[in-house]
């Protein structure tokens, strides 16, 4: 059985930019007769070797590791550079960081606005004494840290869109001892890289962004820590949340052009949201690309390549957000985010927290025209008011 794995993507990338990580890293060596790409590696089964050498360059068994995996990992962590291990979804790499790095220590901190799944999987599998804070405020999660806890961040926080400074919180959980696990879906590494910010751990939704069409579950996580890889690693081994190679191969293929999807939804995020707050219908817009944004001044430290494509905003109340989500033509009601297309969701609809404002809309921008999405909102607005 395979245990060792190969830091991968870190010395031959860390001073190439995103967008050039992106479409570089992850290739079959630049051999005659090699493919441009890594196609999808379906073998359960490979041919034993002679003696019993196991490790990242001997696989014999999909469970311990695949080619597939492994060109996914190479790319992403590079561009966040670390190492990464992929998972069956975003979740099952949640679940491995708990299991590996969270469980058994004196506490956990987490995001009052965290990811849902995350939030009930941190309650019911840690046994811990949880606390919620707001992440953004960078004392109060500190103060509530025990020695040796973890704190676990998302960077920005769903739906609420807070930016946490990953710096700072790093620092204060490197002088307590503890760990700092960062859940970066919504920033992607286009926008930061969490681990030259100190964070221990990055998690990541590869559904989202990364993969960006909508089409695939995957998860990722990735750290500088040799021993947290060989403990996760040997985690997906026995627990068994391997990727499908099909969804490793159109992750890796989606994250081709993670940076210009990036930039595109982005530019169109930060017109949509200066257009939404100048609109009479909408009470307020939380996007850390408005000057006014209480995220805007760490989000221009932190997040280097822009204030990314995930915004929310608030109408008069449920039912008014309701018919907005009813009237729209192109914009898609669904929930999730980071594909192409842009999405939106009343999150009081899904799980009704109570911090958040019944007549909240969150919004994934995509790639579409700006001009007609905003027209879209605009007639679904009126609608939704008349
Ligand atoms: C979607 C999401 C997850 C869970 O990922 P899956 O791929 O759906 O399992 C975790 N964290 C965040 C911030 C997410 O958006």
């Amino acid at each position: 059985m395979g245990t060792s794995h190969r830091l991968t993507g870190v010395s031959d990338a860390a001073d190439l930019a995103p967008a050039t990580i992106a479409v570089t890293a992850g290739r079959p060596p630049r051999e005659p007769g090699q493919p441009l790409s890594t196609p999808p590696m379906l073998a359960s089964v490979l041919h034993a070797h002679p003696a019993d050498v196991g490790g990242a360059d001997n696989l014999e068994y999909s469970r311990e590791g695949n080619a597939s995996f492994a060109a996914v990992e190479q790319v992403i962590g590079a561009l966040e550079h670390g190492s990464a291990l992929t998972f069956a979804s975003g979740m099952a790499a949640v679940s491995a960081s708990v299991a590996v790095a969270v469980r058994g220590r004196p506490g956990l901190v987490q995001p009052l606005d965290g990811y849902h799944g995350t939030r009930v999987l941190l309650a019911e599998a840690t046994g811990l004494h949880v606390v919620d804070v707001d992440v953004t405020d960078t004392r109060a999660a500190l103060d509530a840290l025990p020695d040796g806890g973890a704190l676990w961040v998302e960077s920005p926080t769903n739906p609420l869109i807070g930016v946490p400074d990953i710096a700072a919180l790093a620092e204060g959980v490197a002088a307590k001892g503890g760990l700092l696990v960062v859940d970066s879906t919504v920033a992607t590494p286009v926008c930061t890289r969490p681990l030259d910010l100190g964070a221990d751990l990055v998690v990541h939704s590869v559904t989202k962004y990364l993969s960006g069409h909508s089409d695939v579950i995957l998860g990722a996580v990735v750290t500088r820590d040799e021993g947290l890889l060989q403990a996760l690693l040997h985690h997906r081994t026995i627990h068994g949340a391997v990727p499908g190679p099909m969804n490793a191969f159109l992750a890796a293929r989606g994250i081709r052009t993670l940076e210009v999807r990036m930039r595109t939804a982005m530019a169109t995020a930060q017109v949509l949201a200066e257009r939404l707050q100048a609109h009479p219908a909408v009470r307020r817009v939380h996007y850390p690309g408005l000057p006014d944004d209480p995220g805007h001044e760490v989000a221009g430290r932190q997040m280097s390549g822009g204030y990314g494509a995930l915004m929310s905003f608030v109408l008069a109340d449920a039912a008014v957000a309701d018919a907005f989500s009813e009237a729209l033509g192109l914009v898609v009601h669904a929930t999730s985010l980071g594909g192409v297309e842009t999405s939106l969701e009343r999150r009081g609809r899904q799980h009704g927290e109570a911090h958040i404002d019944p007549g909240l809309v969150r919004m994934s921008v995509g790639i579409e025209d700006v001009d007609d999405v905003w027209a879209d909102l605009e007639r679904a607005l009126a609608v939704a008011t008349r």
